[in-house]
C-alpha cells in the first residue's frame, strides 16, 4: 500500500468487478444501439477507459473538463467548462461519466448545458456516491459504490494531481495533505 494511504475502501478487484457489472448493464440496457461516453476528465479517464472495454455495445468516446476543485478538498460550487465536446450530441444515446459525485453541483451544471443540446437520452454513471452529501438532486442511473464522506483518492481520482495511478481507492493520510 503507498505509504500516504490511511486505507484501503476499495480494492482493485472490487473495482473491477463492479466496472465489469455496470458495462454489461449499459449493454443490456442500450441493445441495438450505439451510447456516446462523455467523460469528465480527469478523474474519469480510468474510468472510461475500464468501462468502454467493458460494454459490448458500439461506443463513441468525448470529453469535458471543467474546473471545479482547484486543488482544495471542499467544493466551490463554481463550474467552468474548460474543454468543451469535440462532437454534437443531438440525438445521440449520451452517458455521463463521472469518478464521484459529492455535491452534485458540478453535475448539475453540466447536466443542464448537456440538455440544452437536445441528445436522444441523457444519463449518468458515477463510479463513487458520497451517500448524503448530495445538495441537488440528481438522478443517477448507474452507480458504482456508495462511500462514506471521506476525501478519496487513486483510480482516477487525485489530491493535487497525485495518487490517480493507485490501481485502488483509499482515504488520504491527514499527513498527506501537508506535504
Ligand atoms: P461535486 O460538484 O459533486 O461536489 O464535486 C465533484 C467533483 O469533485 C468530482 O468530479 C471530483 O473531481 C471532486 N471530488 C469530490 N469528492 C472528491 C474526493 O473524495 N476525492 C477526490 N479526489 N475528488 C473529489
Amino acid at each position: 500500500m503507498h505509504p500516504d494511504i490511511q486505507e484501503i475502501i476499495l480494492s482493485e478487484e472490487q473495482v473491477r468487478a463492479r466496472v465489469a457489472e455496470i458495462g454489461a448493464q449499459i449493454s443490456r440496457d442500450y441493445e441495438g444501439r450505439s451510447v456516446l461516453l462523455v467523460a469528465v476528465l480527469r478523474g474519469a479517464a480510468l474510468f472510461i477507459a475500464d468501462l468502454a472495454r467493458a460494454i459490448t455495445v458500439p461506443v463513441e468516446l468525448d470529453f469535458m473538463a471543467v474546473s471545479s476543485y482547484g486543488s482544495s478538498t471542499k467544493s466551490s460550487g463554481v463550474v467552468r467548462i474548460l474543454k468543451d465536446l469535440d462532437e454534437t450530441i443531438e440525438d445521440r444515446d449520451v452517458l455521463v461519466i463521472e469518478d464521484i459525485l459529492d455535491t452534485g453541483l458540478t453535475l448539475k451544471y453540466l447536466l443542464k448545458n448537456l440538455a440544452s443540446r437536445k441528445p436522444a437520452s441523457l444519463e449518468v454513471v458515477t463510479l463513487l456516491n458520497k451517500e448524503g452529501k448530495q445538495r441537488v438532486p440528481i438522478s443517477c442511473k448507474y452507480i458504482g459504490f456508495a462511500i462514506p464522506d471521506e476525501f478519496v483518492v487513486g483510480y482516477g481520482l487525485d489530491f493535487s494531481e497525485k495518487y490517480r495511478n493507485l490501481p485502488y481507492i483509499g482515504i488520504l493520510k491527514p499527513a498527506a495533505y501537508l506535504d
